[in-house]
């Protein structure tokens, strides 16, 4: 897909920094450089090691209708953004060899904490990106940002590929026809805002499924509003999706969802290999009212609203705090959950909303970030622990002025039941969780409920739709609404035929 390796010659006049504090050698660099803008050979390498790992990633996620004979890019002017890059002009006459898409990438530095960018430049007949420009801030390609510089990679690349506004103006549907509906926008009275959704017929679909949305309330999956130009409106709303790839922040703990993928393969351009994709924890099965309500009336686990008290984090992997922000100015009304207009969560991406988030030596699972646990208290971390409220403290000892707190503790499924364990002795939960004691300890712990911790939870049946509708229709209120080309009560039949259509790129 990317032919990996430098053009053939390197193009003069490229806008580069002065390492010496001196004045900008070339007219696109507007601050003063230090050292940490400046690409060595160290950062390059790395870059380049993470160019091809972020390829392989997308040659496995992929398929796209191959590029007959060689790509060839025409070049008009110079493609991407802030000066952007002047193709090679072997790019132009010859083409390039055995490619669908060719990524300039450069490495000039980029003000603020812009990681990096992307833009498309050139597009096929059918819209298609054929050509894009990708930039990675030196300042990031540190050996310490590694796994932090393979999510960028993949999220901008992404970008490239269609998940862009100016993209979706090109996507077509299964006959290659322009799509006209691919977001829609209006005033959502829930939220008390405007709101952008994608209406796209597989993001939809994949979002139910994740969600456990089979709602007909739940017409499309939000995009970003806030962050400003270059974030709202590219990316997926943060509140909804929160550690998801394409979100307008990305971090070490970023995943890629299948909403993402279905993005792209319904821009008709792509098909997606979903097992590419990861797990995504965040909203699973919480319904279609997770989705179209404001996060304060989220269920306990997604939402806190005091800082006295630290809690487990949604999915019980971590003890966190509730961070909860005073701001100099008030919030928008829509953001207001408490009665002082300037308080709010962290994160203007997630709508200010408040939830748990892990201490850094919080986590139950990870043994090597975690601190100690506290053996008075019968704490265990560890992969198969996590998070409960507890108040349980050894006989003959006194917990500290917390009386009831929360900790990590073993847990296991069997049998249908839920257990927990305290010093390895394992008890059974309650199926809807509640207290359980233990011999040696003082005070309780407070199971989860069975589901939370060992069940996908399934949507109710008289929700679903009879096989998943295959996944080539939509679920809604129990029937199958089929995607174009596909017909019957499950969706199982087909008018298309997907024979040899798509080769992997
Ligand atoms: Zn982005």
């Amino acid at each position: 897909m990317f032919p990996l390796g430098e053009p053939p010659v390197s193009s003069p006049g490229l806008p580069s920094c002065n390492p010496h504090g001196g004045p900008p050698i070339y007219g696109d660099c507007w601050y003063n450089c230090t050292l940490d803008d400046i690409s060595g050979e160290d950062k390059r390498h790395r870059l380049r090691e993470a160019l091809g790992q972020t390829a392989d990633w997308f040659k496995r996620a992929l398929a796209v209708e191959p590029v007959k004979g060689n790509l060839r890019l025409s070049g008009y002017s110079a493609c991407g953004q802030d000066g952007g890059v002047q193709l090679p002009r072997e790019y132009i006459e010859e083409g390039v060899v055995d490619a669908d898409l060719v990524l300039l990438v450069t490495t000039r530095p980029t003000t603020g904490n812009t990681l990096a960018w992307a833009v498309a430049c050139e597009r096929d007949q059918w819209g298609r990106a054929i050509a894009g420009h990708v930039n990675v801030a030196p300042r990031h390609l540190t050996a310490e940002a590694e796994t932090l510089l393979s999510a960028t990679l993949i999220h901008e690349v992404m970008h490239v590929l269609g998940f862009d506004p100016h993209a979706f103006a090109h996507f077509r549907d299964e006959r290659k026809r322009r799509r006209s509906k691919v977001t829609e926008q209006s005033m959502d009275e829930k939220l008390g805002r405007m709101v952008t959704r994608v209406v796209l017929p597989r993001v939809v679909m994949h979002s139910r499924h994740h969600y456990g949305a089979f709602s007909e309330n739940f017409t499309g999956l939000e995009l970003e509003d806030g962050g400003g130009r270059g974030t709202s409106g590219s990316h997926w709303e943060k509140r909804l999706l929160m550690n998801e790839i394409m979100t307008g922040s990305v971090d070490t703990r970023s995943v890629v969802s299948k909403m993402t993928l279905a993005l792209l393969e319904d821009s008709g351009w792509y098909q997606a290999n979903y097992s590419m994709a990861d797990h995504l924890d965040w909203g699973r099965n919480q319904g279609t009212d997770f989705i179209t309500s404001p996060c304060n009336i989220w269920n306990g686990a997604y939402h806190c609203n005091t800082t006295n008290f630290s809690g487990c984090t949604y999915n019980r992997e971590a003890e966190g705090y509730c961070p909860i922000v005073t701001y100099s100015g008030d919030l928008p009304k829509w953001a207001r959950y408490f009665p002082q207009a300037n308080k709010g969560g962290q994160s203007s991406l997630a709508d200010y909303c408040t939830y748990f988030v892990a201490y850094s030596d919080g986590s139950c699972t990870d043994t090597n970030s975690a601190r100690a646990p506290d053996r008075m208290l019968g704490e265990v971390r560890g992969s198969n622990s996590r998070c409960m409220a507890s108040s349980l403290v050894r006989t003959g000892f006194v917990r500290g002025s917390i009386t009831q707190g929360n900790g990590c503790y073993q847990h296991r499924c069997v049998n249908n039941s839920l257990e927990v364990a305290v010093d390895g002795i394992w008890k059974e939960c309650p199926e809807a969780g509640g207290p359980v004691q233990f011999p040696g300890f003082n005070g309780e712990l407070i199971c989860p409920a069975y589901d939370e911790l060992c069940s996908n939870r399934p949507v109710s049946v008289s929700e679903q739709c009879a096989n998943s509708c295959n996944f080539n229709g939509d679920c809604v209120n129990g029937k199958c609404l089929c995607f174009l080309g596909f017909h019957g009560h499950d969706c199982s039949k087909s008018e298309l035929s997907r024979i040899h259509l798509y080769s992997i790129i």
